[in-house]
């Protein structure tokens, strides 16, 4: 009787992830396999403690190739199923893995839904009350309160629904500094597509600051961003010009698409 896709996938799951093993696989003295990433974590083989051998288990490669494997999402409702080569990039994509509100990674907001990531913005729509839009770009206006408070950090959060993906764009001064720094959320790839622009500006004159940047994929560390001013930054020197007369700051931000 020809073995069951199954009982195949449990051959070629690496003894210390339970992950597939996709090739390079590596082998141990004795001929037990593990994957590769599982393998440089390693001093010996996980099965029988012996050296790991210099060669690569062959066999175990090249029924790999021929293999279909079903995505790791398949309990969540994905039924696909792919080649060794594609299957961790439509993981990495797939409609059906859990995704965490984006409000909560970056916001005080203590959000705790879960949920598919297609599901998200539908999400965002109906409990955050984030409006979209469909336009080929987005500019919006607005303003950051207290922004001359010297003796405390000022954060501002802005949240951007456009072209069917999320953005937050976060506002932070510190040592002076102002930093906007925005971030996509969504598929990591799709982020190298857009740029934005800032622009701060008062209200009766021609004056104006302006810096373009791309955005930052969302889980890029805020933190680090700002340390290493990996953003739009503004000194006080050049903001302090443009303080309307409550203290804000008024600004603009413009998303667009790579072209
Ligand atoms: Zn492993
Ligand atoms: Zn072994
Ligand atoms: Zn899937
Ligand atoms: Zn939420």
């Amino acid at each position: 009787m020809a073995p069951s896709l199954k009982e195949l996938l449990e051959e070629v799951e690496c003894p210390v992830c339970m992950e597939y093993m996709l090739p390079p696989i590596a082998m141990c003295m004795n001929g037990h396999s593990t994957c590769s990433t599982c393998r440089e974590k390693l001093l010996t083989c996980p099965v029988c403690r012996c050296l790991f051998s210099k060669a690569r288990s062959l066999l175990a490669e090249n029924l790999v190739r021929k293999m279909r494997f079903p995505c790791r999402h398949s309990k969540r409702g994905c039924r696909k199923t792919f080649n060794f080569l594609c299957v961790r990039k439509h993981e990495d994509e797939c409609g059906h893995r859990p995704i965490k509100c984006p409000f909560a990674n970056v916001s005080t907001v203590q959000c705790p839904w879960v949920g598919k990531a297609t599901s998200v913005k539908t999400h965002v729509r109906k409990m955050h009350y984030m409006p979209s839009s469909d336009f080929a770009n987005i500019t919006v206006y607005s303003q950051v309160p207290k922004f001359n408070q010297e003796y405390n950090e000022v954060e501002w959060l802005l949240p951007l629904f456009c072209m069917q993906d999320i953005f937050f764009m976060t506002i932070r001064v510190t040592e002076n500094n102002a930093h906007f720094c925005l971030q996509h959320v969504g598929l990591r790839r799709k982020t190298p597509n857009y740029k934005y622009k800032v622009r701060i500006k008062n209200d009766d004159g021609p004056d104006n600051s302006v810096m373009y940047n791309a955005p930052k994929y969302t889980e890029c560390e805020i933190e680090k961003i700002f340390k290493e001013k990996n953003c739009p930054v503004i000194k006080q020197e050049i903001w302090k010009k443009f303080l309307q007369e409550d203290g804000s700051l008024a600004y603009e931000v413009k998303i667009f698409q790579n072209s």
